[in-house]
């Protein structure tokens, strides 16, 4: 089977194309036929598409309006150009999503039906950052594919054991009847490192304490105990936990009751904390860490310490991790940051020295520029 795998972050949209043998064991997924990823931040008004394959790559600035005709055009790149793979579009058997918000109806990946649409959009308010683009994505390959199968996988599933302790909130009991509770999000991706990190040990999955710490736009860290994981920093929404990107992370809850109380219009604060902080709110450079970096290298104030309390706020929660699990065996770092900031991963090491985290500087790290 020919599979397109798209995932919309809230920075990029990423895919790829992979062709499945039927003897393939899922947890040894081969290298992609094509991988496509949209940089929709770098520069306003433009996007930025790299495209690779064995064979070619393609590198290309387009005019970015809305997100529709710049997505068609990436995947007109699997079956025209330099960077065809497939004859025709027809030749995709299958559409898997990243989907964000799954709630509590959704445990597992699902087909998706007008029924699925309608629960993506309906959760729309618990991550208004990822589930419309999500769903914009799957009407875009309605579209251009017509009725080929999709799938939606979501970033709440993985976590969706958590031990009640740490998924619920200390909040009156009402709230947590109502479905007020840490659902944790990245879950594909902190599922799919946990197992490549057994695999790279040579290990049982069951027989390791691992925290994978997934920094790109948005951040977040999971506990995870024989294969599953036992808690993690994103909460009811993706606001929760890390400082991000342009995410405040966890803050006071008093700090938004003063704000109301001083007036401030409800969605004027849900786009201060989901847009205007993290980052890009305390440096007013950017919500790209490597324009941050960049910019605190030339003596930038508010640069650096948006860089300090990134960190900060990093160590403090892999030491929650850390805590969950009584013990680590693995600490993986993946996404945007966590793969190209050695900096960043050294820094977030430091404070665990006592626990043996040792550098070794001789293993340089290599800067992909396709993810
Ligand atoms: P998302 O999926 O949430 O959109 P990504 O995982 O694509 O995010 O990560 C995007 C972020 O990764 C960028 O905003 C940028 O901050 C960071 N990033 C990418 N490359 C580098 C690099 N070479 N050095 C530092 N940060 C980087």
């Amino acid at each position: 089977m020919k599979i397109l795998v798209l995932n919309a972050g809230s920075s990029s949209q990423k895919s790829c194309l992979y062709e499945i043998m039927a003897d393939q064991l899922p947890e040894q997924p081969a290298e992609p036929l094509w991988q496509a990823q949209i940089d929709w931040t770098h520069q306003p008004g433009k996007a930025e598409l790299q495209v690779k394959t064995a064979k070619a790559e393609l590198k290309e600035s387009i005019a970015f309006e809305s997100r529709s005709p710049v997505m068609s055009y990436m995947l007109s790149t699997l079956w025209s150009g330099v960077t065809q793979v497939i004859a025709d579009a027809q030749e995709i058997n299958g559409v898997g999503h990243r989907v964000v918000h799954g709630g509590q109806n959704y445990r597992n990946s699902v087909r998706v039906t007008p029924e699925v649409k309608a629960a993506i959009a309906g959760l729309v308010d618990r991550a208004p950052v990822h589930n419309p683009v999500n769903l914009r994505g799957i009407e875009v390959i309605e579209e251009i594919l017509g009725n080929v199968p999709q799938v939606a996988v979501f970033d709440t599933a993985f976590h969706a054991q958590i031990p009640d302790a740490a998924a619920l909130y200390p909040v009156p009991y009402e709230w947590i009847e109502q479905g007020i509770r840490r659902y944790g999000f990245h879950g594909t991706s902190h599922r799919y490192c946990a197992q490549k990190t057994a695999q790279i040990l040579g290990k049982d999955l069951k027989d390791l304490k691992i925290v994978t710490c997934h920094l790109g736009n948005g951040c977040s860290l999971a506990a995870i105990r024989e294969g599953r994981s036992v808690n993690t920093t994103m909460g009811f929404t993706p606001l929760d936990g890390l400082m991000m990107g342009n995410r405040s992370g966890s803050i006071d809850p008093s700090i938004l009751i003063y704000l109301l109380r001083q007036g401030y219009p409800i969605n004027k604060l849900d786009h201060l904390l989901n847009q205007a902080s993290g980052l890009l709110g305390v440096s007013g450079v950017s919500n790209d860490m490597r324009l941050v970096t960049a910019a605190a290298e030339q003596g930038n104030y508010r640069a650096k310490l948006a860089i300090d309390i990134y960190i900060h706020r990093l160590q403090a929660l892999i030491g929650e991790m850390i805590a969950t699990l009584n013990g680590l065996d693995a600490l993986v770092f993946t996404a945007g940051v966590g793969e190209n900031a050695a900096e960043i991963r050294a820094a977030a090491c430091q404070n665990f020295s006592y626990m043996g985290i040792k550098l070794d500087p001789e293993k340089i790290p290599i800067a992909h520029e396709i993810r």
